[in-house]
Formats: C-alpha cells, sequence, structure tokens
C-alpha cells in the first residue's frame, strides 16, 4: 500500500496548489493502492471521491506543498474511515462484564481469550476463561494451558456438555467466585454454516453478554468486512477483533471492517505472545498504512500556526514587546498540544522518539505555569513588569497558586527571555536587526 500511494504524492512535486485536474492521476494511484490492500471497491469509490472533494476545495497553507497536503487529506479520511476514535470495550454496570467470542475456525479465538484475561488483568480485572469449543478435546486442553501461562482460571465440563451449558454452568461458577470478566471461548468452523450461529445464539441468551466481538484474520483482507457483517446480522455483535496483524497481511481489513458492517474494530493481535493484543487506534494505522508520519505532523503543525486567528496580532505584539502572560500561555498550550501529538507520531516508524517521560514533564510544568498564571489579576497578565518590579505580587502569587516564590520568579524571567527571542527572530527575519555582539 506504501509504495502504491508513493508514486500518487510524487506525481504533485512541482505543483503549486491541488486542482481538479492535477490530482486525477495521484486519485488514480490511491485507488489502485487501496484496492490491492484489499479493500472492497464500494469502500474504495467512496473513499476516493470524499479525498478528491476535499482535495480540491482545500485552501493553501503558506509553506506545505500540494503533495503533503492531500498526505494528510487522505490520513484523516483514513482515520475517519477506521472510526476515528479508538472504540473501548464495554463493561457491565453491575455483577460481572461478559465477553463473548466468536468467529471461523483458526483466526485465533482461543488464543485472543487468554491474551484479552492477561490484557484485563493488567487493568486490575479478575478474569475467568470458559472452554466453549467442545468439538475437539485438544481445544480445552490450549485454553487450560494458556489459562495458565497468564495464571487465570478456565472452567471446562468436557466435550459431552452442550456449549449454551457450559456457559450457564461457567457463568454460575464465575458469580461465585465474584469474578469481575468472564471471557468465553467458541468453537469455529471452517466456513459460516448454520449449527454454529444457532450453537452461538444459544449461548448468547444464556450469557446475555456485555460484549460479543468477533474474531477475524487479518490475512483474510476484504472478506473480514463481509464476515463481520453476516455475524452482526446473525447473532448481533458488539465489535471485532482483528488478528495476526504482525503477518503480511495488506491492511484492508482494518480499512473496511467499520466503514462495512457498521462495528468498530476494538484491539488488534500482532503476534502469538500473550502480550500481543493491544487497542486499535485508528490514526496510528493510518500512520502506519502511510508510512508519512513527519509529513503528517509537519502538516499537521503548519495548520496549527494558521487556525491561531490572531497569528497577526501576536507578532505585531512581540514586534512591540507586549507579549504578555495571556499570550504566553496560549503560546504554550499549542506546544503542549504538538507534544501529545507526537507521542501518537512517535509509534510510527521513521519519526523522531518522544519518549513518555520527556511528555509527562512538559505537561507537568504546563499545569504548574497555568496554576500561577491563573491566580494573575488581568493587569499582571497584561503588565508583566508589575511582577518584574514587585516582589509582594509575586509573593502574592506564589501563596494563592502554591508554589515557591522561586517558582514565579523563574516563570516572570521565562516571559522575558521569550520577549527577547522572539524578538531577535523576527528581526532576523525582517532583515537583519540583531545586534552584533561586541567583545
Ligand atoms: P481458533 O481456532 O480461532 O481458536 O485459533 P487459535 O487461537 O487456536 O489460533 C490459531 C493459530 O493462530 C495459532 O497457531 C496461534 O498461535 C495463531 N495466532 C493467533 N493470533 C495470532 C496473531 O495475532 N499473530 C500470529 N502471528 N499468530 C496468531
Ligand atoms: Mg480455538
Amino acid at each position: 500500500l506504501t509504495s502504491g500511494l508513493e508514486s500518487a504524492w510524487n506525481k504533485l512535486k512541482g505543483e503549486e496548489v491541488l486542482t481538479k485536474e492535477n490530482i486525477v492521476e495521484p486519485m488514480r494511484d490511491i485507488r489502485r493502492a487501496l484496492l490491492e490492500a484489499d479493500v472492497s471497491l464500494p469502500v474504495v469509490r467512496r473513499f476516493v471521491q470524499t479525498v478528491s472533494e476535499q482535495a480540491v476545495g482545500v485552501g493553501v497553507i503558506r509553506g506545505v506543498k500540494p503533495d503533503q497536503q492531500l498526505v494528510k487529506i487522505v490520513s484523516d479520511e483514513l482515520v475517519k474511515l477506521m472510526g476515528g476514535e479508538v472504540s473501548e470495550l464495554t463493561f457491565a454496570k453491575s455483577g460481572p462484564t461478559v465477553i463473548l467470542l466468536a468467529g471461523l475456525q483458526g483466526v485465533g479465538k482461543t488464543t485472543v481469550s487468554a491474551k484479552l484475561a492477561l490484557y484485563l488483568k493488567k487493568q486490575g480485572k479478575s478474569c475467568m476463561l470458559i472452554a466453549g469449543d467442545v468439538y475437539r478435546p485438544a481445544a480445552i486442553d490450549q485454553l487450560v494451558i494458556l489459562g495458565k501461562q497468564v495464571d487465570v482460571p478456565v472452567y471446562t465440563a468436557g466435550t459431552d456438555v452442550k456449549p449454551a451449558d457450559i456457559a450457564r454452568q461457567g457463568l454460575q461458577e464465575a458469580k461465585k467466585q465474584n469474578v469481575d470478566v468472564i471471557i468465553m471461548d467458541t468453537a469455529g468452523r471452517l466456513q459460516i454454516d448454520k449449527s454454529m450461529m444457532d450453537e452461538l445464539k444459544d449461548v448468547k441468551r444464556v450469557l446475555n453478554p456485555t460484549e460479543v466481538l468477533l474474531v477475524v484474520d487479518a490475512m483474510t483482507g476484504q472478506e473480514a468486512a463481509a464476515l463481520v457483517t453476516t455475524f452482526n446480522l446473525e447473532i448481533g455483535i458488539t465489535g471485532a477483533i482483528l488478528t495476526k496483524l504482525d503477518g503480511d497481511s495488506r491492511g484492508g481489513a482494518a480499512l473496511s471492517v467499520k466503514e462495512v458492517s457498521g462495528k468498530p474494530i476494538k484491539l488488534v493481535g500482532r503476534g502469538e505472545r500473550m502480550e500481543d493484543l493491544e487497542p486499535f487506534y485508528p490514526d496510528r494505522m493510518a500512520g502506519r498504512i502511510l508510512g508519512m508520519g513527519d509529513v503528517l505532523s509537519f502538516v499537521e503543525k503548519a495548520q496549527e500556526v494558521m487556525k491561531q486567528e490572531d497569528a497577526e496580532d501576536l507578532q505585531k505584539k512581540i514586534m512591540t514587546a507586549k507579549f504578555d502572560f495571556n499570550d504566553f500561555l496560549k503560546q504554550t498550550r499549542a506546544v503542549a498540544r504538538m507534544g501529545s501529538m507526537s507521542r501518537v507520531l512517535g509509534m510510527i516508524p521513521g519519526m523522531g522518539k518522544v519518549t513518555p517521560a520527556q511528555i509527562r514533564e512538559a505537561e507537568k510544568s504546563l499545569q504548574i505555569m497555568e496554576a500561577m498564571i491563573e491566580v494573575m489579576t488581568p493587569e499582571e497578565r497584561e503588565q508583566p513588569e508589575l511582577l518584574a518590579e514587585s516582589p509582594a505580587r509575586r509573593k502574592r502569587i506564589a501563596q494563592e497558586s502554591g508554589k515557591t516564590e522561586q517558582q514565579v520568579s523563574q516563570l516572570v524571567a521565562q516571559l522575558f527571555q521569550m520577549r527577547v527571542r522572539m524578538k531577535n527572530l523576527m528581526g532576523a527575519m525582517e532583515g537583519g536587526s540583531v545586534p552584533a555582539l561586541s567583545n
């Protein structure tokens, strides 16, 4: 997918703006790349149309090239296509949360059962697994072994009991043990058939589950979206889990599931280890598909700057050295937003790593600054000189914000440093009024 899209961007090199004409060729490449990634045709059609419409209507952002702009539009639309936000698991308001897993044979249900138990255990929830695949004794053994690995109890009743009865007994046992989450593994078939659907319906009736998650193999491409749709119509599901994303799947499944079935992908499996289960992040997925994290963040930053309607106003303030605490706060917040964005983009290969510790540090110091600025009077915010001149004011701010006088002094000094730096910067841009250093 990535290489196909690469040629789309390349075709825009040297262009000034995106037009109806010059996006025709790149859009054709995008269309081909999506189809090759096994995204279903109707989804591709809609996608290409939406992107084309937006691309033509988009204005010029100073310093951003048309190919970069198109990357950004495609990325935003990919994220939307995949459901936008992370779709969290739902938990029961009272009593145990019950999760029923369904899916064809070999897609990774049994593995996911244990992975999910470990995942929830890490969130402090106690779990119990129920072995509902009664067709192969080996399937029960497999779950028992995996259960031991993640140290979660497994309820089994052998192969002679009907799955719905196992569900009932397991549920009782779990309630007796006051378990937070019950996860039931079920038997798959090679393909959809009536006996499987009937069995699942019976189990569902007994369990009254909080979540019914269909496990699908990413390697099946657009077939995955069709499966999610069918299972949803037949038994009613709440979402999907996409497995084997570590393999050489072409990504089509991730792109189509939500759009085709209306149900979100909630979790993804990307390996055989028990730890290899994580929430599905549409934005990270889009970034991986595009492999262009640096371009995305660049365009976003440029947009951020554009969005500051008062940018000119700000410039004037800087020129006249009027940059005050209100501006300071605005600027710092914008930078903080970029920081948390880079946390997401940092997951993408090629992007510089910003460590979570660094981000936490930045967020913490922003909180401290905000606390101090909050207790300033409007005059103090607009005239930082008042604070520079008056230790009494600084003392008051320290007391009211619960910070030290030293921290307040630091903040004031920081503002004046920023004024100087910005003035120098603007001067340099205007054509060089940076003062020469005398020796
Ligand atoms: P079930 O028939 O749906 O219960 O599938 P299983 O849980 O038995 O898994 C079938 C095979 O797929 C096993 O060999 C698993 O180790 C493997 N598997 C499951 N999930 C993943 C995954 O996310 N990545 C990889 N590479 N293999 C997986
Ligand atoms: Mg199984």
